[in-house]
């Protein structure tokens, strides 16, 4: 089993590379964000709860989101591997995701970190608004505040995996195929 964790702020294209990923891999995507959206948009207890965070840039608890993985885990008994995306996005998380994987006899083999600038970050996120639908993409004091969200709360998560060296950091703008390219050399030297 190979797990992967594609990190990066918001905006730097994990989505956009977990696709890819799952196409040419196929690794079990788990997105929290998509499945908070998909609780949203089913209008169920969580999704509500989720939707007041995220309409803030705010991170939605640790507890809930935990829930949510642990759930998915149990759910996906026997696949290849996951790609994480989105989580964790704290200290916190990270752990609970160790010591959860460690329950299935598996472990975090790497994370890709995607490298992207501030300002690039937010001209995707105000492109991405007008065809994603998504309102917290849209308003300029909820992209700032991701973005804070993500430096003193998110950014630990790379410190926690760094201290095993499983951390490795790629550019993450230019082409979206030669990012690809180097996200493949780096899953591929770990595998
Ligand atoms: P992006 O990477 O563009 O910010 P996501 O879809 O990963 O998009 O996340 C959107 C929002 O969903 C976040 O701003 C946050 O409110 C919530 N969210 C997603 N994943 C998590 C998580 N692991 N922990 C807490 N909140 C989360």
């Amino acid at each position: 089993m190979f797990n992967l964790i594609l990190f990066g702020p918001p905006g730097s294209g994990k989505g956009t590379q977990s696709e890819k990923l799952i196409a040419k891999y196929g690794f079990k995507h788990l997105s929290t964000g998509d499945i908070l959206r998909s609780e949203i948009a089913n209008q169920t207890i969580l999704g509500l709860e989720a939707k007041s965070y995220m309409d803030q840039g705010q991170l939605v608890p640790d507890a809930v989101v935990i829930g949510m993985v642990d759930a998915a885990l149990n759910a996906n008994k026997g696949v290849n591997g996951f790609l994480f995306d989105g989580f964790p996005r704290t200290k916190a998380q990270a752990i609970a995701l160790d010591e959860l994987l460690q329950t299935h006899n598996t472990s975090i083999n790497l994370v890709l970190a995607l490298d992207v600038p501030e300002d690039e970050l937010i001209k995707r996120m105000v492109h991405r608004a007008k065809t994603s639908g998504r309102s917290d993409d849209a308003d300029e004091n909820v992209q700032q505040k991701r973005i804070s969200v993500y430096k003193n709360e998110t950014l630990a998560v790379a410190e926690h995996y760094d201290q095993f060296g499983k951390v490795e950091t790629l550019n993450g703008l230019g082409e979206i195929d030669e990012i690809f390219s180097g996200i493949c050399a780096a899953v591929e030297a770990k595998s």
